[in-house]
């Protein structure tokens, strides 16, 4: 089968690989669909990192995708052949003490795909996994299941806050994560939304899709602009960019006893915080490591239709343009919001 690889930096080959075969009775094995390029990607991609996860080349890279049900273990017993699946990139062991706390998502032996030295990403044509890690729908198209695992990640970043209703909130970036955050947030009917990009093009993307205002930074005093409209500030700041200037902006634009929710992925291994501004307002700040237990609430969201989420995707590239995907990504080219690499 085919397979991407991210042989060194900015570079993606595509090579000829075995098939992988089903191992053990509860793994079913997929015909990969559509692959989403996630902005995680692009930070191996230009960077070889994240952190002090460091990439060894060749790497096989991805983790959003949707897929067909090829061929099912023995023991298998809710997944059927010919299914379409949203797939969960995490694998857990279920027994170890963050397992235990409910806190998959910190397993201590957590395994996903597309990260360095975890599992095999799943930019190929075929991989196997769990029957767990599987959710079907029989409603939603190869793409829209794509979308199932960022949407879980804002899913996820929703339920830090208690309640999200009628709370005035700052969504900082407006890439599919800060997107799929604000469609979160429209669902938990939170108040008015104030969303902020470097690109006007996203501005506007958030604009039309229920922002309640939005506008983009490298032009706009942002904090001086929301000031005005909420002079008692906002409840909550969700920082979906990883973007320091974004950080400073959200502990200026939060009411005393706000919150601030890192969705974002930051280049550099340190941020700083006003101690001062933090301290004064009491502001709480959560980190959002990927997701737990949300991909079943993301996918009935995209289910229920209530919103339109088709939008984000923007563009489509087949297996052997995968260099051209992650160079629009990576470039912000073409106005690109989601790139899908169809297999
Ligand atoms: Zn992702
Ligand atoms: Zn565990």
């Amino acid at each position: 089968m085919k397979a991407g690889f991210l042989t060194d930096i900015r570079k993606i080959e595509i090579r000829e690989i075995n098939k992988p075969e089903i191992q053990s009775d509860n793994e079913v094995l997929l015909k990969i669909k559509s692959v989403g390029v996630c902005g995680s990607d692009i930070h191996y991609y230009k960077d070889g990192k994240i952190g002090t996860q460091r990439v060894n080349f060749p790497f096989r890279i991805c983790h959003e995708f949707s897929a067909v049900v090829e061929e099912t273990g023995k023991k298998v017993k809710k997944i059927k052949i010919g299914d379409q699946v949203a797939v969960d990139p995490a694998t857990f062991c279920r027994t170890c003490d963050q397992c235990k706390e409910g806190r998959f998502n910190t397993c201590r032996t957590l395994l996903f795909m597309g990260s360095p030295g975890l599992k095999d990403g799943c930019l190929c044509e075929y991989t196997v996994v769990p029957e767990t890690s599987c959710y079907p729908s029989k409603k939603l198209s190869f793409d829209q299941l794509c979308l199932v695992e960022p949407m879980s990640i804002a899913v996820y970043a929703v339920k830090y806050p208690l309640t999200l209703k009628k709370k005035n909130i700052g969504i900082l970036g407006a890439g599919p994560i800060g997107l799929c955050t604000l469609i979160a947030a429209l669902d938990k009917d939170a108040g008015k939304i104030y969303v902020t990009d470097k690109i006007d093009s996203r501005c506007e993307t958030a604009f039309k899709h229920g922002a309640y205002w939005t506008a983009n930074p490298l032009n706009t005093d942002i904090v001086k602009e929301i000031e005005k409209k909420e002079p008692l500030l906002l409840d909550y700041v969700f920082e979906c960019c990883g973007d320091q200037d974004a950080i400073d902006q959200a502990m200026m634009l939060l009411k005393p006893g706000g919150k601030l929710i890192i969705v974002g992925i930051h280049e550099s291994e340190r941020i700083s915080i006003s101690t001062d501004l933090m301290r004064r307002r009491e502001i709480t700040i959560y980190n959002v490591r990927r997701q737990n237990e949300s991909t079943y609430d993301a996918l009935k969201l995209i289910e229920s239709g209530k919103f339109k989420v088709d939008f984000m995707v923007t563009h489509h590239f087949n297996i052997e343009e995968s260099q051209k995907a992650f160079d629009t990504v990576a470039n912000y080219k073409d106005n690109v919001i989601k790139a899908i690499i169809n297999v």
